[in-house]
């Protein structure tokens, strides 16, 4: 992997932003039907983006080897149900429903079935990468489309499936620490025209229809095509900047509307174990009604006291490594917490549920997704107002007049059925791989 390439002015046909899964896929792809003048540049020193696997060392208990850990472990998601805010008529009558059914339940009956209910919400929440269910739209549920089949854990980690792909692409065209902070990419008359840019005409004059990337380092890149494959959240914080000229109000609007959520993984070492053995899951029932009624200010609960109760169980990996997820608001919380802050709110809660002295975990791993300053968050959903045509919209790519790609959009949120997926994300750096082949008429000799 090339971190340091001396030329400062490069040529070539293509440009993959981003060494995530759906860049790699399309290098992949490219490069599978002979396609090699492009280059990869990826703004960190390593591979994967969203796909993050890290060796954890030996902390496995009950199996004394090295555990990789993944930035997630479901490959698939479970079964995908929102509520909408807009169509809160179908959450009210789902509960009611359930309400109706309690009636000759009594009120501790009553009340466990609703921590059961709210339990679930919790969970979905994670699920579809949102601080609230109220704010996914439930007028295009049905277009995320499910795989069939079971949930399977990656045992080497999800890296594996990177490196399968990874072994088509030549190293020397992935170009780490290469952070874009420009793409001027007018290449026409008419569109230099239309968005009278110093930049643009900078561009133009400079070297006839290419697009100029500029990048942190100082390195510019002359291309014919760009495939950006920046994370929505890159995308909702910086388009802006990112694209000179802007891009087009379409565009633009599909980045306001779609909805890009946090969701963070907290893993706990322990030095000994703390669960049985055929323990897999520690569910977390909160009384929430409880707390809420003992909140001060109820609309506004302290974070300090409350991020913690959006966790809804811990996964056990092994007797001493535990697992759990944090999404919305409660994780953007949690990251701004140190990771002994992390652990100490951790075994207090741990402590409750299973009531006995639980240890401080050894080591904790938290990520930060939304800190991240290269994703800005961890994966898309369908917001209230926006609809399966704005992903849809941010996956079209801009051509000049010709027809000809000039800027091709891929990436997990440009997938209409598939979106906040690796598998999603993967064929959407096949399909923006294909338009270019298509475009150049290449078929597979290889
Ligand atoms: C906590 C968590 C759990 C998840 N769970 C699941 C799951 O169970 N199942 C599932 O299928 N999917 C899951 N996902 C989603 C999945 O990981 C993503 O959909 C997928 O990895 C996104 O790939 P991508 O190529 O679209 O984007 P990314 O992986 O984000 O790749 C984009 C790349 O662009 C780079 N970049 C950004 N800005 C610039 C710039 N200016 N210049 C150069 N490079 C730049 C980034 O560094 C990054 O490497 C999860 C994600 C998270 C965070």
């Amino acid at each position: 992997m090339a971190t340091d390439v001396h030329d400062t002015v490069v040529h070539t046909k293509v440009a993959i932003i981003g060494a995530g899964i759906s860049g790699i896929s399309a290098a992949e792809k490219l490069a599978s039907y002979g396609f090699t003048d492009f280059k990869i540049l990826e703004a960190t020193d390593r591979i994967g983006g969203r796909i993050w696997t890290k060796d954890i060392g030996n902390f496995a208990f009950n199996s004394p080897k090295t555990l990789r850990l993944s930035s997630f472990h479901f490959h698939l998601k479970v079964g995908y149900f929102s509520f909408c805010h807009l169509n809160s008529f179908y959450y009210n009558k789902c509960y009611h429903k359930f309400v109706e059914n309690w009636m000759n339940f009594s009120d501790s009956e009553k009340r466990l079935r609703h921590m059961i209910f709210t339990q679930h919400l919790k969970q979905e929440t994670v699920v579809s990468g949102c601080n609230d269910l109220g704010d996914v739209s439930l007028s295009e549920f049905g277009c995320y489309e499910e795989l069939p089949g079971v949930h399977y854990t990656i045992p080497p980690g999800f890296q594996s499936v990177l490196d399968i792909l990874l072994s088509s692409v030549p190293e020397e065209n992935i170009w780490l620490k290469h952070s874009v902070k420009c793409i001027h990419w007018a290449d026409n008359e008419q569109s230099a025209q239309q968005h009278s840019s110093d930049n643009v005409q900078q561009c133009k004059n400079d070297n006839g229809n290419k697009i100029l990337i500029e990048c942190e380092n100082g390195k510019k890149v002359y291309v014919d095509h760009v495939i950006t494959t920046m994370s929505l959240g890159v995308l909702k914080a910086s388009s802006g900047r990112l694209f000179d000229p802007a891009l087009p109000e379409e565009k633009k609007e599909a980045i306001e509307k779609l909805g890009f959520g946090i969701v963070d993984r907290i893993n706990l070492y322990f030095d000994e174990p703390i669960v049985d053995p055929d323990v897999f899951r520690i569910e977390l029932l909160w009384d929430d009604k409880k707390y809420e009624e003992e909140e001060r200010n109820p609309d506004k609960p302290d974070m300090a006291t409350s991020w913690y109760r959006k966790i809804y169980s811990f996964e056990v990996i092994d007797a001493n490594l535990l697992s759990a997820w944090v999404c919305g608001k409660e994780a953007e919380y949690m990251e701004s917490l140190s990771e002994e802050q992390v652990a100490k709110d951790c075994q207090k809660i741990l402590s409750g549920f299973l009531k006995k002295d639980i240890p401080l975990p050894s080591k904790t791993i938290a990520t930060r997704w939304g800190k991240s300053k290269n994703t800005k968050g961890s994966y898309c959903y369908i917001k209230v107002g926006s609809t399966i045509s704005d992903v849809e919209a941010l996956g079209e790519p801009i051509t000049n007049n010709d027809g000809k790609p000039v800027i091709q959009f891929a990436g997990e949120a440009t997938h209409p059925s598939f979106y906040s997926t690796t598998h999603g994300a993967l064929l959407t750096g096949h399909r923006e791989a294909k338009r270019i082949l298509d475009h150049y008429n290449i078929e597979n000799s290889i």
